[in-house]
């Protein structure tokens, strides 16, 4: 059965006594089947499964999709009642930042500026404001976080080791559509060209694990392999890497086995990122 709640006293009414484990799936909402296998996960290792649904401000830079970001809770909430009990807490803007500032708020680390954190300094540091209030609100034992933000995960398992947040966190696999594009849920803003257009990320992504197997260990060839497969004139490419899987930091000559390959670029409207270990 699925339990809808907006304020943590109302949460902790559902939560009762919290026998056992407590797992938190955060999300912005607009779920797929990427958000989901998260929730299924979390289903079937916790005793108690609370999803938020949260699509947080303080993430977005003001140029960016706050406002036309896709808000579909009735559909979210749809979807979630097919997996099983399921909470999901939707709290205001003011349930979550209305106590005002924490030291979270000030965070930095260095890892915020690479990657993703080139083109958007302010997103890391917005994502760890809301991901340790949502700890400090639902007080989950696990929490279950995507592989497709590869960043993301790497800096909220930094974030619980720098403030001492006893949360499991859990990193799941990435969802991908059945022509390989990583769910999101921006790929709805591409047109159906765009939409055509995405899956040459994938192919690239393919081609560098090909070429890597195939004995390629130099970035600088691996980085041109990928850029190959991005035939489209209109692709913008951010930035493609061969990163630590846990430093986040560029490779500059050779790849080593077990590196991340991790991958931004925008089409038309719409910024796609994707990952994959090589
Ligand atoms: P979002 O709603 O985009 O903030 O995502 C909420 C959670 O779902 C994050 O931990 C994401 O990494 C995860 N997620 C989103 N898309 C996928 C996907 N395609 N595969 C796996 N996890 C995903």
């Amino acid at each position: 059965m699925i339990k809808r709640c907006h304020t943590v006293a109302e949460l902790n009414l559902l939560l009762g006594e919290r026998k056992g484990t407590v797992g938190l799936v955060p999300t912005m909402g607009a779920l797929h089947e990427g958000h989901l296998s998260l929730v299924r996960q979390a289903l079937e290792a916790c005793d108690q499964v609370v999803v938020s649904i949260f699509v947080n401000p303080t993430q977005f830079a003001p140029h960016e999709d706050f406002d036309s970001y896709p808000r579909t809770v009735e559909s979210d909430m749809a979807m979630l009642a097919g997996l099983g009990d399921v909470i999901v807490f939707t709290p205001s803007r003011d349930e979550v930042y209305g106590e005002g500032d924490l030291p979270v708020d000030s965070y930095e680390r260095p890892t915020f500026t690479l990657l993703c954190g080139g083109r958007r300094p302010h997103f890391f540091g917005g994502v760890c404001r809301v991901v340790y209030r949502l700890f400090k609100m639902v007080g989950p034992d696990k929490a279950y976080f995507g592989e497709k933000d590869y960043q993301q995960l790497q800096i909220i398992r930094q974030m619980c080791r720098d403030f001492d947040l006893d949360v499991d966190v859990v990193g799941c696999s990435l969802i991908r559509e059945s022509d390989g594009l990583a769910m999101s849920s921006r790929n709805q803003y591409m047109t159906d060209q765009e939409r055509a257009t995405s899956i040459q990320i994938y192919a690239g992504l393919r081609a560098v694990r090909e070429a890597f197997s195939n004995g390629d260990q130099s970035v600088a060839s691996l980085r041109r392999c990928f850029q190959s497969k991005l035939t489209d004139p209109q692709w913008d490419l951010d930035y493609c890497e061969i990163v630590g899987p846990q430093t986040l930091n560029s490779r500059n000559s050779e790849a080593i086995l077990g590196d991340r390959l991790i991958v931004a670029a925008v089409l038309g409207k719409t910024r796609l990122i994707d990952n994959c270990s090589i």
